[in-house]
């Protein structure tokens, strides 16, 4: 990620089709250009007073394994593959119009918006991406799940996530890192899926929801492996894991220029992450407008 990069949109208008996960409901998510500045800009247009909630932290619901928005009447469920495809492109400013509230499940990963997105091509525009640079080491969480911000040698942007999950799960210890470039997002992160284990699918099926949600619709993983399916990289859970730290790291509307490394977090560890670069964010740029060289010259009154 280049740090003195500038905001980026599509060149034209793409749409990804399915049905959500817990709902089961058949979804269109259009995806359209936008103007510099303006975000990632969800609206539901289902309804008849198309209602709209800016991808922003203050919006997320706190639910369980997943990410939602909810601003009055504009309610999103599961926007973190969305958001993670949009923001491992670099993709800035964007409509996104659903007439549903939760988004496709795909096939569990960012694979079906990123190959739209990609077809529909990038704009460069005039304004600077927002960033902020972590000059110092914090983390947050337990000792039993952390995230880890730490300043980066040079201007890069590193994401790494380390899965260690108790004995009695089938999945096996394994970390994934990148230096994220829209590139190495697309070939690396994009195409890796989410996961449960057989007895949370049995769980979340005999609580009624995803009974439609085959064994290739996600990995199903059982004491031998994905049931029914077969891993796409040996570290495939860490990769997804990943995934979804970008895109819920996205809610914060800055890109991160450090390393950020996730200890066992989950999306509920993520929201606060972001709300902590939100706050570094703004308080640095509030430092930044105090500090005389940085105010803008202004012509001297004739
Ligand atoms: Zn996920």
């Amino acid at each position: 990620m280049n740090p003195s990069r500038h905001e980026h949109t599509i060149a034209g208008s793409c749409q990804v089709t399915g049905r959500g996960y817990w709902t089961g409901q058949a979804v269109t998510v259009e995806m359209h250009p936008a103007a510099c500045g303006s975000g990632i800009r969800m609206i539901r247009s289902d309804l008849p007073s198309q209602p709209e909630c800016p991808a922003n932290l203050q919006y997320r619901e706190a639910v369980a394994m997943r990410t939602n928005l909810i601003k009055g009447e504009a309610r999103f469920q599961m926007v973190e593959h969305l958001m993670a495809a949009l923001a491992g492109m670099e993709i800035d400013n964007c409509i996104v119009e659903v007439n549903g509230e939760e988004l496709p499940g795909l096939d569990g990963s960012s694979l079906g918006y990123v190959e739209q997105l990609a077809t529909a091509g990038l704009v460069i525009q005039a304004q600077a991406r927002k960033h902020l640079v972590i000059r110092e080491r914090y983390r947050i969480g337990q000792p039993e799940s952390w995230i880890e911000f730490s300043p980066s040698l040079r201007g890069e942007s590193c994401f790494e996530y380390q899965l260690s999950f108790d004995d009695e799960t089938p999945i096996v210890p394994q970390a994934f890192q990148v230096e994220l470039t829209p590139d190495r997002f697309m070939r690396e992160i994009a195409s890796a899926r989410t996961f449960v284990t057989m007895q949370q699918a049995e769980e979340i099926r005999a609580a009624g929801v995803g009974s439609h949600v085959t064994n290739q619709d996600l990995l199903v993983i059982g004491e031998d492996g994905p049931i029914d399916n077969h891993f796409r990289f040996t570290n495939e859970c860490a990769r997804h894991k990943t995934l979804d730290l970008i895109g819920d790291l996205a809610l914060a509307g800055v890109d991160i220029v450090g390393r950020v490394t996730s200890f066992r977090g989950g999306h509920r560890l993520n929201a606060e992450a972001a709300a902590r670069i939100s706050e570094l964010f703004v308080s640095e740029s509030a430092h930044a407008d105090s500090q005389p060289n940085n105010r803008i010259q202004r012509p001297e009154a004739a």
